[in-house]
């Protein structure tokens, strides 16, 4: 049986992403959505063929309770608003994956995660790049040294916010945070399943803010390094003022390997020192891949490679670098959660 996903939020992401992907998917589909949006729910009824009393808002969305074709709530909304419906799904008895970054604080990933367990549901994180051929070669070719031990990652994430970009991105209430939270996340998940360690400190500097009206609320970029227990290092850059391609790359004393561009939805690349055609890999629907396998854990009763603990030990690191960044010194991360993909 094909295990029904309600969609909760349905922004770009949703529209443009998943609910696409949910039409190629083999062991689940698009069951029902939630949106607070009458106009979406008769146009998303229309397109998917989604039955009245699977559409919910964000009043009605407890009665999901009494709803045997939802098995799996998927959390789509601005990052501040995960903590509240990821518990209500959980309390509601349906499993989740919730959008990056889990949420605002560390305090509400622990919630998100403790309500799931309370409900023994399952929890995932919405980390697309785990399950995409490029991003996975370069955990494998990092965690398995097959160029020698990394000394030195590289990665950069960031896009030019415009008018055509979501305020709420740029309301710390909303957000978080600004480009870190949302694109800067891509390169602290890279280097870490790259290095396959989680770093002992961090160290960070806010970038110019060219803009002080539009990023009142947010950092406009920042940079920030992340040190491992070897003493080897991750340099990382995100920003809100620079169109980047996303690059990953992971330096070793004999060669390097690297993804560009490394974290869209598509079109991925990458290439080796050695031009040995490793990273020639296929790109694939990375969304319906993710929640493919995400409903597989659950048929077969077996834990997802990105558990809510992954999102809360990402949320730790960013906190870290926030903190590093206002105070311009070093911060310890040697007790944030240590979990690694080791696939
Ligand atoms: P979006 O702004 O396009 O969509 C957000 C939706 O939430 C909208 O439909 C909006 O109406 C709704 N909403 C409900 N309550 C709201 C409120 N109080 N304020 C504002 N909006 C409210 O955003 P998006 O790009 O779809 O992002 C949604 C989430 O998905 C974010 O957490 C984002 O980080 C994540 N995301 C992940 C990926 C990925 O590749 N994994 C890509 C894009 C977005």
């Amino acid at each position: 049986r094909k295990l029904g996903i309600a969609l909760v939020g349905l922004g770009n992401y949703s529209t443009g992403q998943l609910a696409p992907a949910l039409q190629q998917t083999q062991h689940c589909r698009l069951a029902g959505v939630v949106t607070g949006s009458p106009a979406k729910v008769q146009r998303w009824q229309q397109q998917y063929g989604l039955p009245a009393k699977n559409c919910y808002d964000y009043q009605t969305f407890d009665r999901l309770v009494d709803n045997p074709d939802i098995d799996i709530v998927y959390v789509v909304l601005p990052n501040a608003l995960h903590a509240e419906y990821v518990v209500r799904a959980a309390q509601a008895g349906k499993h989740v994956i919730c959008e990056k970054p889990m949420a605002t604080s560390v305090a509400d990933c622990r919630r998100m995660i403790a309500a799931c367990q309370r409900a023994g549901k399952q929890l995932s994180v919405g980390y697309r790049l785990h399950f995409e051929p490029h991003n996975q070669a370069m955990m494998r070719l990092g965690q398995q040294q097959a160029y020698g031990a990394i000394r030195h990652l590289a990665a950069d994430n960031g896009f030019k916010f415009g008018a055509g970009s979501t305020p709420w991105r740029v309301q710390k209430k909303l957000s978080g945070g600004g480009p870190l939270m949302d694109m800067g996340i891509y390169c602290v998940q890279g280097c870490l399943y790259t290095k396959g360690q989680v770093p002992v400190s961090v160290t960070a500097k806010f970038g110019p803010n060219p803009n002080p009206q539009l990023f009142q609320d947010v950092e406009a970029a920042l940079s920030w390094q992340m040190r491992f227990a070897d003493n080897s290092v991750a340099d990382c850059r995100t920003s809100y003022t620079e169109n980047m391609q996303g690059r990953l790359r992971a330096e070793t004393p004999s060669g390097w390997f690297e993804l560009e561009p490394a974290f869209g939805y598509g079109g991925l690349a990458g290439r080796t020192s050695a031009g040995d055609g490793k990273l020639d890999l296929p790109n694939i629907n990375q969304q319906a891949a993710q929640m493919d396998d995400f409903a597989q854990c659950i048929l077969q009763n077996k834990p997802t490679r990105v558990p809510g603990e992954m999102g809360l030990r990402d949320v730790q690191l960013l906190e870290a670098i926030y903190r590093a960044a206002a105070t311009g010194q070093a911060v310890s991360t040697k007790d944030v959660v240590q979990l690694i993909d080791r696939s």
